[in-house]
C-alpha cells in the first residue's frame, strides 16, 4: 500500500517512523493542495483526521459531509486519498473560479516585481491581477503596450505575452525572470523594428493609404492610392524593411500595365539606403497623391452595384477595363450581378459578362467566399 500511495501521490510523504502523520500535497487537475493527514496508532482510517490548507477548505465548503462519508467507507489511506481526489475534482468543476487561484505568494511576488519595474509603466490590470498591460516608449518616442498574462505558478511558469507587433512576441524566460525582464526584452524588440515603422510611418503620412483603414503597428501591408481606381499594394518585410517589398498593382489594365512595365524595368534601381516610398516614386516614375495635394474621396470610389466602399472587409477591387469607364465593383457584387443575366457565360471559375455601366465585356472570378 505504501508504494502505491507514493506512486499516486509523490508529494505526500510520512513525517514519522510510525507513519501516522502524512504531510505534503495532493495534485488534482494540475493544482497542488497542501494536506496533512493524522492517523491513529492502529492506522484505522475511520479515525483519521484531515487538515487542509485555506484554499482547500474554501473549495471543500459544502462537501464536508461527503468527504466524511467517504472516509468511513475507505479501506485504507490509498483508498481515502483517491476518494478525496474524486471529491476535489467534482468541487473544482462546480467552482471554476477556484481552478486557477494563485497562492498568496503570487500576489506579493507581483507587487515586488511591479515596484522594481515602476508603477508608472502599468497601464492596465484586471481585477484578478492576472493580466496586466505595460507601456514602453521606443527611442523615437512611439508608444507601445505589451500585455502579460501571468500563470498561477508565476514565476515558475512562463507568462504569455502579446503586443501589437509584426513579429511573434518571443520572450526568454527562466524561473528567476520578472516583469522587468519582459519589459527589457520588449524594448529591444521595439528597437529592432524601428526601421520598419519608420518606412511605414512615412507612407502613412505622405500618401493616401486605402487599406488597412486604420493600420496597426502589426500591419505590414499598405494599399496606396496612385490615382482614380489605381493603387499599389505593398507588403513590407518587417525584418528587411528597406528591401524591395512584394508589390501588386491594382486597377484597370490600361493604367496598370504601363506601371507594371516600369516596375519590372526599373527594379534594379531599388536603393536599400532610401525609404520604400522614395524608391517606389523612383521606380514607378510617379508622384503619389498625398493628403497635402488631394482629398481622400477622389480614391475611395464606391462599388457601382451596392454603392458602398466596404462590403464585409472587401473593397471594390474589380475594375472595368474600358478606359472611359473604369468603374470599380466588389467581386461578390459583380459575380452576383452577372450570374443573374441571361447573356452571361461561365467557363470553369471565370464568369464573362457585360459591365453594368458601359456594357463592355467584363470578367470576374467566381466568388469563393460563402
Ligand atoms: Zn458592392
Ligand atoms: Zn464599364
Amino acid at each position: 500500500m505504501e508504494r502505491l500511495l507514493v506512486k499516486e501521490n509523490p508529494l505526500l510523504l510520512p513525517l514519522n517512523k510510525e507513519k501516522t502523520v502524512y504531510d505534503g500535497f495532493i495534485t488534482v487537475q494540475e493544482r497542488d493542495f497542501r494536506v496533512r493527514i493524522l492517523l491513529p496508532p492502529d492506522h484505522q482510517i475511520k479515525l483519521a483526521k484531515l487538515h487542509c490548507c485555506w484554499q482547500l477548505k474554501q473549495l471543500l465548503r459544502g462537501y464536508g459531509h461527503i468527504l466524511k462519508q467517504r472516509l468511513h467507507h475507505s479501506a485504507d489511506l490509498v483508498g481515502f486519498v483517491l476518494e478525496m481526489k474524486t471529491v476535489l475534482e467534482v468541487a473544482l468543476k462546480s467552482k471554476p473560479e477556484y481552478r486557477s487561484i494563485p497562492p498568496p505568494k503570487y500576489y506579493s511576488q507581483l507587487i515586488t516585481e511591479m515596484e522594481h519595474l515602476g508603477w508608472d509603466k502599468l497601464v492596465f490590470i484586471d481585477t484578478e491581477f492576472r493580466t496586466l498591460s505595460l507601456k514602453a516608449e521606443d527611442s523615437t518616442g512611439r508608444q507601445h503596450v505589451v500585455t502579460v498574462k501571468l500563470k498561477p505558478k508565476h514565476p515558475t511558469e512562463a507568462p504569455e505575452c502579446s503586443a501589437d507587433l509584426p513579429v511573434p512576441m518571443a520572450i526568454t524566460w527562466t524561473s528567476k525572470s520578472t516583469l522587468n525582464h519582459i519589459h527589457t526584452q520588449f524594448l529591444l524588440l521595439l528597437e529592432s523594428l524601428a526601421d520598419f515603422w519608420k518606412v511605414l510611418d512615412e507612407i502613412d503620412e505622405k500618401t493616401w493609404v486605402l487599406e488597412p483603414e486604420k493600420p496597426s503597428r502589426a500591419d505590414t501591408m499598405r494599399r496606396i492610392a496612385i490615382g482614380n481606381n489605381v493603387s499599389i499594394k505593398v507588403e513590407v518585410d518587417s525584418r528587411h524593411p528597406k528591401m524591395l517589398p512584394e508589390c501588386c498593382l491594382l486597377g484597370a489594365d490600361h493604367v496598370v500595365t504601363p506601371l507594371r512595365n516600369k516596375l519590372n524595368a526599373n527594379m534594379h534601381l531599388w536603393n536599400p539606403d532610401c525609404s520604400v516610398l522614395q524608391n517606389l516614386r523612383d521606380v514607378l516614375e510617379i508622384e503619389f497623391p498625398s493628403p497635402a495635394t488631394h482629398e481622400k474621396s477622389s480614391f475611395s470610389t464606391e462599388c457601382g452595384i451596392c454603392y458602398s466602399y466596404r462590403l464585409n472587409s472587401d473593397i471594390p477591387d474589380q475594375v472595368c477595363n474600358d478606359s472611359r469607364c473604369g468603374q470599380p465593383f466588389h467581386q461578390a457584387c459583380l459575380y452576383e450581378w452577372l450570374r443573374g443575366l441571361p447573356s452571361t457565360r461561365q467557363s470553369f471559375n471565370i464568369v464573362f459578362g457585360e459591365c453594368p455601366y458601359c456594357s463592355k465585356p467584363i470578367t470576374v472570378k467566381m466568388s469563393t467566399k460563402p
